[in-house]
């Protein structure tokens, strides 16, 4: 049922969707920022953004903007919006409270050649303490929608390994600052954070999960409990320049009301939920449904890859699996601009 075709239409759905739903929010702290990084990106979001406007979001009285994201020297840090943190100011305050360390961190990550690439830290910031959850962890899996051909075998194989490289170079990193105390905040690292995926080598119909930094520190520690806390994910050395959460990460951050400070359309590869936390997971399910049927709305009869995925979702009776599908349509990988460039056919 899924292919690449089908994969980056239900993305782009659910993605045009998330964006509407977003800017229908009307308290801060549910609400994020789209934005991209760097002036060179800036040209193909305006294209980007004049588009949708135009075709998709007028008709439905809303708008998307993109801005450009703060440099990583100026905000290295994504932070999960709370009720104390509802501005990106406030965030910026939180971090400073543990910035030296988040410098120890990146400065250990500044060589180019050895800088992983993706590499983000997730954890969680409370009153005097931070408790470091990790790098994105990684599992192979035997998926249910899609196929492998022997073609794809070999390109999933080889960010497969990519992504376990930039997993225990990250694990280093972390390993090499010494869990110390700065200023007055004491830096923990829980017991999971250097624990290296197992990494066997992929069956023949294996794909693999990946567990971003920030899903992780949310699954570790889930929100409620301690109303000082936020959760954080630095983005680690100079070849991950990107301070902004992926959609995934943002559409499960959203739904359990910790919107991310900034979210871009970037990559959400292989993004997958850890075992553990069954209300945050349904949350999560129904976000991913609401943003679904948001975006079909938007979307209408009027854009081929759109109506090609719906026949698909219709002959396979699984119209009922929307956040299932949505997983695994994301092991097809790319940028999400690429994708919803591709399924609108929207002219470059
Ligand atoms: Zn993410």
């Amino acid at each position: 049922m899924l292919n690449k075709q089908t994969a980056d239409a239900l993305c782009t759905v659910i993605a045009l969707g998330f964006m509407k739903n977003n800017a229908g929010e009307t308290i801060p702290h549910n609400r994020t920022v789209f934005q991209y990084s760097g002036e060179e990106s800036k040209a193909s979001h305006d294209t980007l953004a004049q588009f949708l406007n135009d075709k998709i979001f007028a008709k439905q009285g809303s708008t998307i903007q993109f801005s450009e994201a703060p440099p990583q020297s100026e905000m290295p840090c994504i932070v999960g919006k709370t009720r104390k943190i509802s501005e990106n100011s406030e965030a910026k305050s939180l971090v400073d409270d543990f910035w030296s360390y988040i410098t120890g961190l990146s400065s250990h990550a500044q060589a180019k050649d050895s800088a992983p690439y993706g590499a983000y830290i997730g954890g969680r910031a409370s009153v005097g303490t931070v408790d470091i959850v990790g790098p994105s962890y990684l599992e192979p899996y035997a998926p249910t929608w899609r196929t492998k051909s022997p073609g794809e075998k070999r390109d999933i194989d080889t960010s497969y390994k990519k992504a376990v490289e930039a997993t225990n170079a990250s694990i280093n990193i972390v390993k090499n600052i010494s869990a110390t105390t700065y200023k007055k905040i004491t830096i923990r690292k829980g017991d999971a954070c250097c624990i290296r995926p197992k990494a066997p080598p992929l069956a023949d119909n294996e794909v693999f999960k990946s567990y971003h930094g920030m899903i992780r520190a949310m699954v570790a520690y889930p929100p409620g409990i301690d109303t000082h806390a936020a959760y954080f994910e630095i983005a680690l050395g100079v070849n991950t320049s990107k301070v902004s959460s992926c959609i995934p990460c943002s559409i499960f951050m959203s739904a359990n009301e910790v919107a991310a400070t900034s979210t871009h359309l970037g990559r959400g590869d292989n993004w997958n939920i850890p075992p553990g936390q069954k209300p945050m997971t349904e949350k999560w399910r129904k976000a991913v449904n609401k943003h679904y049927e948001t975006g079909m709305i938007l979307c209408g009869a009027s854009y081929s890859e759109i109506n090609s995925l719906k026949t698909a979702l219709l002959e396979s009776r699984c119209s009922d699996k929307i956040p299932d599908i949505f997983l695994e349509a994301l092991t097809f990988e790319g940028p999400f601009l690429e994708k919803i460039n591709r399924a609108l056919a929207i002219p470059k």
